[in-house]
């Protein structure tokens, strides 16, 4: 038995008895090597590490985004629940082209397909016009896919009548997202724009009909402005086309751009006519990563019916043993958005939607009233569920601050909330904007009324030169910055004042 023990002296200790820590080597996070090197930013780097380390590192890092939950500046969802992440998780690694080997995931989205295209009511009364409908990356794409049906309709229109396929043209508002500016730029159309005023920050049907003609492939009607939220005429703007239409021997359709507004207005404004109910309306997108409550990654395109899909913009592949029909831009995606988005349908079902639209609706409605309340802002959104469920304002007089100073502070707090400009000839118009998603809460708009109630009295503290020095300083640049400079000068490079989305 032993009750007396010693320390031994290092030198009477083997190599193999050497501690780890001598040796270099721990297996504690902040402990290893790893943890003292500048992590890899240029190179592959020739060593492994381990898989703890590498996760740890990047959360870190990761770290310093800002919160998702604090995001008012996105209509891109920022909460699922823990069913559908579960959903994800178990199906990331099936690719969604790869019908034949997973065809339930196929089948999901024909599921969806027949749910969207019902609820933006599709005419389903006749076998030989059902509507036809694809998933793709987000609305962009849809957008993408609808401008080149449009285009290829129209050419082969043309060319059956002997005519010239020269000079593409799209109408559509200044107010419209950038992605409209990339597919008429990749997909060469001209692109016709139909300009805000003071007064009217959205499409005047009126003045967009009028700017139709023989080479118009087709109007974009936005279904919730990314600017104010404002629902365009669809329904003027359809009755104004069909007698254009008529007295000029034309056939132009309208494309509704429904990419937050789709899972909107159908539960909040189920009376208001703006998708296939109208008879000009021959496609829409929606974005299910919006307010179809799923996480970024997926959007929809809807036609009409299939007499709108040109055939040969669809690919019959025989792929991995099967015949398939393909019309999207990429090819390889994981299939989990899809069952993400059909998860969201069959859970909420038109009850559930109703309930989040109509709360986020009523949340909107009572930050307008505090914002009304401090005298100090005016609003530029619509309210009451006529509108997208967003606050947009500005401040009524000048003071010695902006609203680009506030949305700085605010984020100072943790907020996250855009100051831009109004679209192209109302951009002298400085605003603010904060969306309503799903999470964003009563109790958690009263936090943000606080937070913004102390950063303004703070700015009424502050001098005008201070404000100005803290306006330049915080930028953090990244390597982006220097991808940035190299385009900026080139000539035909576009500087979109507004990377709202
Ligand atoms: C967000 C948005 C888009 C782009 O959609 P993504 O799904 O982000 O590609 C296009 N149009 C409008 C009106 C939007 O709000």
């Amino acid at each position: 038995m032993v009750f007396l023990s010693n320390a031994i002296s290092a030198s009477r200790l083997s190599d193999s008895e050497q501690t780890d820590v001598q040796k270099g080597f721990s297996s504690t996070i902040y402990g290893t090597r790893w943890s003292i090197e500048p992590i890899p930013r240029f190179e592959l780097p020739k060593d492994e590490m381990p898989a703890n380390v590498a996760y740890r590192f990047i959360k870190d890092e990761l770290a310093l985004d800002g919160n998702p939950l604090l995001n008012l500046a996105s209509f891109v969802t920022t909460y699922m629940e823990d069913e559908a992440e579960k959903l994800m998780a178990e199906n990331l690694s099936k690719n969604f082209i790869d019908y034949e080997e997973y065809p339930v995931s196929a089948e999901l989205q024909n599921r969806c397909v027949n749910i969207i295209a019902r609820l933006f009511n599709a005419p389903l009364d006749k076998p030989e016009a059902e509507a036809m409908g694809v998933s793709t990356v987000g609305s962009s794409e849809a957008i993408m896919l609808a401008v080149l049906a449009m285009k290829k309709r129209w050419q082969g229109k043309r060319r059956a009548e002997g005519k010239s396929t020269e000079n593409p043209n799209l109408i559509m508002g200044a107010n419209v997202q950038v992605c409209w500016e990339k597919a008429c730029r990749y997909l060469e159309v001209d692109e016709r724009y139909v300009y805000c005023t003071e007064k009217m920050f959205v499409l005047t049907p009126e003045k967009a009909v009028e700017l139709v003609d023989e080479n118009t492939i087709g109007i974009c009607a936005i279904l919730g402005s990314t600017y104010t939220g404002h629902y365009e005429d669809v329904k003027t703007l359809n009755d104004l086309l069909v007698e254009k239409n008529e007295a000029n021997n034309l056939d132009v359709p309208i494309h509704v751009d429904a990419a937050s507004g789709g899972f909107v207005a159908p539960f909040v404004c189920p009376d208001l006519e703006w998708d296939f109910r109208l008879p000009l309306v021959r496609s829409i997108n929606v974005s299910g990563h919006k307010y179809g409550l799923c996480y970024a990654g997926i959007g929809w395109a809807i036609w009409r019916s299939a007499e709108y899909l040109p055939k040969e913009l669809i690919f019959n592949i025989n792929y991995l043993g099967s015949d398939q029909a393909s019309f999207t831009l990429n090819f390889s995606k994981s299939a989990a958005h899809v069952i993400a988005q059909y998860y969201v349908l069959i859970r909420l079902g038109r009850k559930g939607f109703t309930s989040i639209m109509h709360n986020i609706t009523n949340t909107a409605d009572h930050l307008i009233e505090r914002l009304e309340k401090t005298g100090r802002f005016e609003i530029l959104s619509e309210r009451g569920g006529r509108g997208l469920p967003l606050v947009a304002f500005r401040l009524k007089k000048e003071y010695h601050y902006n609203e680009f100073d506030i949305a700085n502070r605010l984020r100072e707090h943790g907020w996250i909330v855009p100051a831009y400009t109004m679209a192209p000839h109302a951009e002298h118009i400085k605003l603010i904007r904060v969306v309503v998603r799903e999470d964003f809460t009563l109790h958690r708009c009263d936090d943000f009324i606080r937070d913004l109630l102390n950063t303004l009295s703070l700015l009424d503290k502050l001098d005008a030169k201070s404000i100005a020095v803290k306006r330049t300083a915080g930028q953090r640049w990244t390597l982006l910055k220097n991808v940035t400079l190299a385009f900026k000068g080139h000539k035909d490079a576009s500087f979109k004042q507004n990377s709202i989305c």
